[in-house]
């Protein structure tokens, strides 16, 4: 198991160190985000022991119980998921990152909630580009309102955006929803928000993101292998 998974790991390091030689981009320009949503916190040790640092979870309880269980561990947690309000003092006491706020009272509570004891949450505004119905995150024309809203909150650190395309194998279509929400980061940065990331690329995409621009891919089934059906 831990070859498998350090051998996955690495594969996927490499493909990453490819796509930015293939897009002119410096080697180490994309970070990794490893999605461990759905394995077991036995499964992070072992990705974190391979060498990987920064881990990924969709569903509240399962950030909170792997932070718990593996507090020993120098791991930094990002929550990509659909936030529900009342779940939001988890996010705030256990997460290092928040990359899905897509509206203004999720941010408000964070804020609040954030420990003083604590840096501030860093935090993506996650951007609805495919215009799809059903898709989580602002949509395109509030996300410049929102992101400035998030970069006034006091326990907050805006640091970027975040997507997730439409699910379709149409490469230009994919293309042309990586580069809009670059051009959201650029319209940010023009006004003087400092912004490191663009969040976008997942197993399947992710030489395509880091072609249209991201610094932070999230990675789940390279990694760990294909999910079985979880519901929540
Ligand atoms: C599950 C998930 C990923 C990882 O997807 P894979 O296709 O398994 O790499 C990335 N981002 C988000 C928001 C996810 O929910």
């Amino acid at each position: 198991m831990t070859d498998t998974l350090a051998h996955s790991l690495h594969a996927v390091q490499d493909a990453i160190r490819q796509a930015e030689a293939a897009a002119g981009r410096p080697a180490g320009s994309v970070a990794l985000l490893a999605v461990s949503k759905t394995f077991p916190a036995a499964a992070v040790a072992e990705v974190h022991a391979a060498g990987q640092r920064a881990f990924g979870e969709n569903y509240v309880q399962e950030l909170e119980s792997k932070a718990i269980e593996l507090a020993a561990l120098d791991i930094e947690w990002h929550f990509i998921g659909p936030l529900q309000s009342n779940k939001s003092r988890i996010v705030a006491e256990h997460a290092h990152w928040m990359h899905s706020v897509d509206r203004l009272k999720i941010a408000e509570r964070l804020s609040a909630q954030r420990p003083d004891a604590l840096p501030p949450l860093n935090v993506c505004v996650q951007v609805n580009v495919s215009g799809e119905d059903s898709k989580s995150g602002c949509a395109p024309e509030e996300a410049l309102a929102l992101a400035r809203a998030v970069a006034g909150l006091p326990k907050l650190r805006l640091r970027g955006l975040m997507c997730i395309p439409e699910p379709t194998e149409d490469q230009r279509k994919l293309a042309a929803q990586f580069a809009s929400l670059r051009e959201l980061k650029e319209a940010l940065q023009a006004e003087g928000y400092t912004l490191d990331t663009l969040s976008m690329g997942m197993s399947a995409d992710m030489a395509l993101a880091i072609g249209e621009g991201a610094t932070m891919v999230r990675v789940g089934t390279a990694i760990f292998g294909s999910r079985a059906y979880h519901s929540h």
